[in-house]
């Protein structure tokens, strides 16, 4: 069966969604995403979402697409209609079709709003299980990494470079410290227990898992700080790891080859991706 996704507010089965060739998403990307994950065929975290959505739009002058609550019911409409009961919906706004010039087309041009889902298994990935292994990376990105584009040719080229070099995903660095990984933040913990996480700003995406694990990082005995860090101090590190929308965390166990701490997912990692999940499913 094929899945149903959403096109400027209809349903169609995958095969008939279509989208024009002059739109700016594709002429241009220009356009923003987001996406929320599905568990128990619940959305998870999703309002954090939705705000920094607004926030992506408002940055590229953009008009939202359609009302929050129209959004929401979409994005449930199509839970249901595709039996996710775990995984991800993705939400795509673009500024819409136009002939193509460099500038924006007049404000009233309606916006294009796509929708579907994915099946993931989110909780029993082997990847949170075993850990996995990053490869540092220059970050070549643009300086605008604040607005989730759809823009991501570059974390692409990464994430392939990160492979080749025999890793799972890389960590990208810029003026000597990690910004953050391809498509998730980047954390580590020092040996005296302290976690540190890139200061959010224009050089990395404000992680919407990242504020809700830092909140549950205050009920361990961590102590937090939002700082830049390099791989040097990376290697050192006692624990890494990842965050993201359909990630939650992942254990980092390997840096540039080298093992991080004894090379097995850490005890704090480990401890907050279980806090994530049971405050997700509690919700
Ligand atoms: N940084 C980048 C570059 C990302 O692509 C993502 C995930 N889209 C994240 C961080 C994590 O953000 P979130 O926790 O909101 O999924």
């Amino acid at each position: 069966m094929s899945r149903i996704v959403y096109v400027n507010g209809e349903f169609l089965a995958e095969a008939d969604a279509k989208i024009s060739v002059f739109d700016r998403g594709f002429l241009f990307a220009d356009g923003v995403y987001e996406v929320s994950s599905v568990l128990r065929g619940k959305l998870i975290d999703n309002a954090g979402h939705i705000v920094r959505l607004h926030r992506s739009l408002a940055e590229l002058e953009m008009a939202a697409p359609a009302s929050d609550a129209a959004i929401l019911a979409a994005q449930e409409a199509l839970i249901q209609q595709n039996n996710v009961e775990e995984g991800l919906v993705y939400l795509q706004v673009t500024r819409g079709v136009a002939d193509r010039d460099f500038a924006y087309p007049a404000a009233d041009t309606p916006s294009t709003l796509v929708m579907f889902t994915q099946h993931k298994t989110l909780i029993d990935s082997p990847q949170a299980k075993q850990g996995i292994k990053i490869a540092s990376i220059p970050d070549i990105r643009w300086k605008r990494r604040d607005i989730k584009t759809v823009g991501l040719l570059a974390p692409s080229m990464g994430k392939m470079q990160a492979k080749k070099a025999g890793a799972d995903d890389a960590w990208m660095v810029e003026e000597g410290y990690v910004t953050e990984g391809t498509s998730n933040n980047a954390y580590i913990i020092t040996q005296d227990n302290v976690l540190v996480t890139r200061h959010v700003g224009p050089e990395i995406l404000n992680g919407i898992t990242r504020r809700a694990v830092l909140r549950l990082a205050e009920l361990t005995e961590l102590r937090i700080e939002e700082r830049s860090f390099t791989m040097e101090e990376a290697y050192a590190a006692k624990e890494a790891f990842v965050t993201s929308a359909t990630t939650f965390v992942w254990p980092v166990i390997e840096l540039d080859g080298q093992a991080v701490g004894d090379g097995q997912p850490g005890v704090f990692a480990t401890k907050l991706r279980e806090l994530y999940i049971e405050e997700a499913l509690a919700a």
